[in-house]
């Protein structure tokens, strides 16, 4: 079930005119499905595609084909050769360019619409090289006006976006006006930035609508729409009748009502039209799920004009009315409106009702995915690249405070970020969970490798209990390198040989089970990692399994307290069995002993290989 960070750009290009560039690109290209094409004389290298034309003349057949086109060339070659093909931001491909050694990934063109910044970012991170992104908003760390939706699939309105991103651009006050959807997007802005706009402070320059409705209150200024899709339209209609007729009964209540149609989440009805062709063709051409509910269901739903005929005739007094309603409710989220009551659609070509209900959340209708990502001990250079591309495409981050601080620099404009304290872990667990099930992109972030002592085993518990199906949401681990690795390779090689992990907190594993396997572990005698060795309140464990350590050991046995490893304040202290208690030790330390044969020379610490 191998899954690539860039499926959404899929289909994906690239075009490598050189050895040197096909062999940077191949492997990236193999393992995300990303067609490499070469000029014909390196036909023969493994997993290419040549082009026979002039690459002029191919790019032209292949420009509506693709996404995003990978070029390793002069970025004045591109311009030249893209020039002409360029139609509009919001369908042409993403255009980005790179050096032969991957060091420089430049988003050319369509960095917000086409994706370009976002690709530009996760390749410069899978080569290891940087991204050069030269938009307003990205240097002003806010989301594109343009983009800011995408996340939560609103859908674009009328406005003149060009305008209004040129206000932002110029850090003019910007109003924002949401009526509907989720303001998640609004908490995680930079500290300062012009969405702040106070009323009667200062007069704005634009605005922006998050809206369910059409008709805006007209200003003097550029104006931009955002549809959350909240609505739900309710559906009832005689048997046979034409999609076309449905259709027009939608569009004339929207119409009538000034709601926006792009903020349709999806149908709704009884289950007895599981199989009415109108309404089926409807959803289909639109891509709106379509949502039944039983008559029993439907008649527990209160609804302003029940119909005691339509009662007699299905076995419920509202059909459109208490669909939508249904369909709008969440149970975790706000309050559930009924916003267009039953609207009576006659004609010679059949009869349809319709209402509509407004949802607390917008529909997102994405499977979303769970990504779990060990971010290593501190130093941002020892998080794998898949980790930091799965932490940069994520929709939400999730997290420790303390660890969200440390891969700050890793986070992107739009981004979500939620913070919890350090003991609310079932809580963060949860939350993912079900931002996740709503059909977002969420990273659980752990300190180390999320695996050991983190959140990964919470989450896949939590998942459990909720009755997961293991695919959905998609779950990915990202491994990272654990406190003990990271203090072994300050250390020397004290691993060398059979190792354990202890954790000495008893707040979830009984106390007497933790001297059970330090004893274990002492008869065996294995080199001991103690992760949280002492907290302010538990003082007294990391004397205990002292205790039981040295029974068989030497009391000159090498032990190392290494404290906030590749972090600012990283302390490391080579001590002794006999003196280790000396030294301060605390919540961010991990200890590592060493077993019968473990030396130190010089500031080293080193297991032999063999006894
Ligand atoms: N998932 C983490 C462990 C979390 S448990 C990992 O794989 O490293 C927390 C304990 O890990 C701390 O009490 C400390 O013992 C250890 N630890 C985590 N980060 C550390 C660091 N940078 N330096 C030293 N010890 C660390």
């Amino acid at each position: 079930m191998s899954q690539s960070l860039f499926d959404q750009f899929s289909p994906l290009c690239a075009i490598a005119p050189t050895p040197k560039a096909i062999q940077i690109l191949q492997p990236f290209c193999a393992k995300n499905g990303v067609t490499l094409f070469v000029p014909p004389e390196f036909q023969d290298q493994t997993g290419v595609v040549p082009y026979t034309e002039k690459l002029r003349v191919h790019l032209q057949s292949i420009w509506s084909q693709y996404r995003g086109i990978i070029f390793v060339m002069a970025t004045g070659a591109v311009v030249r050769l893209i020039a002409p093909l360029l139609e509009d931001k919001s369908s042409d491909p993403a255009i980005i360019v790179m050096d032969e050694g991957g060091e420089n990934v430049i988003s050319l063109c369509g960095g917000h619409q086409g994706g370009g910044e976002q690709l530009s970012r996760l390749l410069a991170q899978e080569l290891g090289g940087n991204a050069i992104l030269t938009g307003a908003s990205a240097s002003l760390k806010l989301p594109g006006v343009d983009i800011m939706g995408k996340p939560l699939q609103w859908q674009k309105g009328e406005g003149d976006w060009t305008a209004v991103s040129r206000m932002v651009a110029h850090q003019q006050p910007v109003k924002v006006v949401q009526e509907v959807g989720s303001t998640l997007w609004q908490k995680s802005l930079p500290e300062t930035h012009c969405f702040q706009f106070q009323e009667g402070e200062t007069s704005p320059q634009a605005e922006v609508w998050i809206t369910d409705r059409v008709s805006l209150v007209k200003a003097n200024l550029p104006q931009v729409c955002w549809h959350p899709r909240v609505l739900w339209v309710g559906l009832g209609c005689e048997r046979g009748t034409a999609k076309e007729v449905i259709a027009d009964a939608v569009r004339t209540t929207f119409q009538q009502y000034g709601f926006a149609e792009k903020s349709i989440a999806g149908l709704a009805t009884i289950e007895l039209k599981g199989d009415e062709v109108g309404i089926l063709a409807l959803a289909e051409t639109n891509n709106y799920p379509l949502k039944l509910y039983s008559a029993a269901d439907l008649n527990q739903v209160s609804v302003p004009n029940p119909s005691p005929v339509v009662a007699q005739e299905v076995g419920t007094s509202s059909v459109a009315e208490a669909a939508a309603i249904k369909a709008a409710t969440l149970e975790t989220a706000g309050e559930t409106s009924l916003v267009v009551s039953k609207q009576i659609f006659k004609s010679d070509h059949g009869a349809v009702t319709v209402a509509v209900a407004r949802s607390p959340r917008e529909y997102i209708g994405n499977t979303g995915q769970l990504y779990l990502v060990g971010t290593g001990p501190g130093d941002l250079n020892q998080i794998p690249p898949a980790a930091r591309s799965a932490i940069t495409k994520a929709d939400v981050i999730i997290g420790y405070s303390l660890y969200l601080d440390l891969i700050r620099p890793l986070q992107r404009p739009g981004q979500i970020i939620e913070s919890y304290a350090i003991t609310e872990e079932r809580q963060r667990a949860q939350r993912s969970i079900s931002l996740a099930n709503w059909g977002l992109n969420v990273a659980v972030v752990s300190s180390g490798d999320i695996g050991i002592y983190g959140m990964g085993g919470l989450v896949f518990e939590e998942l459990i209990a909720a009755g997961w199906d293991g695919k959905s949401p998609k779950v990915a681990v990202f491994p990272g390198i654990t406190a003990m690795q990271a203090a072994a390779a300050k250390l020397g090689a004290p691993l060398t040989h059979d190792f354990c992990a202890i954790s000495l907190s008893d707040l979830l594993t009984p106390w007497d089970v933790i001297e059970k396997r330090l004893t274990a572990a002492a008869e065996a005698d294995f080199i001991v990692g103690l992760y949280n060795p002492r907290s302010r309140t538990r003082t007294e464990h990391i004397k205990v399994a002292h205790r039981i350590l040295s029974a068989d050991r030497s009391p000159e046995t090498p032990v190392a307290l290494v404290r906030s490893i590749s972090r600012p304040d990283e302390q490391v202290i080579l001590t002794n069995l006999k003196e280790m208690l000396e030294h301060p030790i605390d919540m961010l330390t991990v200890v590592i002993i060493g077993n019968r044969t473990t030396k130190q020379h010089q500031h080293w610490m080193i297991t032999p290989r063999g006894y």
